[in-house]
């Protein structure tokens, strides 16, 4: 009954340490869970008083298959304000999520025998998706000396003649880096002598941002905005996860292709959760601004407190609301119980069975060195966690 495409695409492995730790908060124990790649702030409440208006003016039916022309211009407008990209409305898509907007979007672009390079660590879901599309995932292992960031060495030693796309996140879940403009030139040198690449460039974590402004690839190498899809969503910077409310922006042959996907596959986002990304795009940055600086802090306190951890090492990330130690000094240990620590899976298990801390490996990032703590969560939390982190380590021996 079940197709080799559903066969060959793994279930997210980020799931085997949420379910873990939610069996033992039911048995009642005490868990911090640094493992969620959600804000913890509400929806901003302009936001939400527009969707309640919706609610209360009847705004409760289909709306147009690509998102109504009102949020669409509003995206438009935004692109130019904050990026200083130039789409027309009809150049944009509305979708149930930026996850949805990537999967659609690898949909239209990719065949079999494509193949699709991902730098790793990468967000868990880029790999899979590529492999629903029936394409090849090759992911290209970055090193933390270079901050996880793709070298443009790296980049152009990766191109075959079948490579179809390169995906690019910046910053990046589940590392928090950022490409710099130098780096992102470097790499856009390499992609324009490559002309059937095209760049899927992920920008969801855009306005978690600690030093300077973010940058695209399409603001350094403009001349490639003929095949580069633009990913953004509301999730992450407007704490808007559970809105289910992305988009995609691209050249219009391409958003006609992902139009034609979407209007048979699942059709419009909520009207409601549209008049919502409506307003967060028309009203007010301020709160935006406010949860910025206070990621900003949490970052700067969990970057310190790593550095205090024997064995541990980490780069102060300069965007989204994760850290990524580097804790290879870990593995091959044992634990006070007589458990081995083989990998980055192993730690995270020990860690949230032995200690109530749950943090997701590495290897589910394609990274077995690392491991990310989310640090979207209360600062009295942050410190426990830290607590039990040094404990933790501190008995393995
Ligand atoms: N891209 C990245 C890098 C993410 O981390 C996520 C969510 O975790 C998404 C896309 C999807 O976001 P959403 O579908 O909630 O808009």
């Amino acid at each position: 009954m079940i197709s080799k495409r559903a066969q060959s695409v793994s279930p997210s492995e980020t799931l085997k340490i949420s379910a873990k730790a939610k069996e033992l908060a039911r048995q009642g124990k005490s868990i911090i869970s640094l493992s969620a790649g959600e804000p913890d702030f509400n929806t901003p409440k302009h936001i939400c008083d527009n969707a309640i208006k919706a609610i209360k003016d009847g705004f409760h039916g289909y709306t147009m298959n690509t998102g109504t022309p009102e949020l669409r211009e509003s995206i438009s407008n935004k692109l130019k304000r904050d990026n200083n990209l130039d789409y027309a409305p009809s150049q944009i898509v509305c979708t149930n999520g930026a996850k949805q907007a990537l999967g659609f979007s690898i949909l239209a672009m990719v065949d079999e025998g494509d193949e699709v390079i991902i730098p790793a660590p990468y967000w868990v879901s880029y790999p899979q998706m590529v492999k629903v599309a029936g394409a090849t995932p090759v992911t290209v292992r970055t090193s933390f000396e270079n901050n996880f960031r793709i070298t443009a060495e790296q980049l152009e030693e990766a191109i075959t003649e079948d490579t179809k796309a390169f995906m690019l996140c910046s910053p990046s879940n589940p590392t928090g880096t950022c490409y710099t403009e130098q780096e992102l030139k470097e790499l856009a040198e390499v992609l324009s002598k490559y002309p059937q690449v095209n760049i899927i460039s992920d920008e969801i974590y855009e306005y978690i941002v600690f030093e300077g402004d973010h940058v695209g690839i399409l603001n350094v190498a403009p001349e490639l905005k003929d095949r580069t899809v633009l990913i953004n969503g509301f999730s992450k910077g407007f704490a808007m996860t559970g809105w289910r409310l992305g988009y995609l922006a691209a050249p219009q042959p391409f958003v006609d292709a992902v139009a034609k996907i979407q209007s048979q596959e699942t059709s419009a986002p909520s009207s409601i959760s549209q008049k919502a990304g409506e307003a967060a795009y028309t009203g007010s940055l301020d709160p935006i601004h406010e949860m910025r600086d206070s990621f900003k802090k949490r970052r700067d306190f969990i970057v310190d407190e790593l550095a205090d951890i024997e064995g541990v090492k980490c780069f102060k990330p300069s965007g989204a609301f994760y850290v990524f130690p580097d804790i290879s000094q870990y593995l091959g240990s044992t634990s006070a119980k007589g458990n081995t620590i083989d990998s980055s899976t192993d730690l995270c298990m020990y860690l949230i069975e032995e200690h109530g801390l749950a943090a997701v490996p590495g290897d589910a990032f394609g990274e077995p060195n690392g491991i990310r703590l989310s640090y979207a969560s209360s600062m009295d939390d942050l410190k426990e966690a830290m607590n039990r982190l040094q404990k933790g380590l501190k008995e393995l021996s």
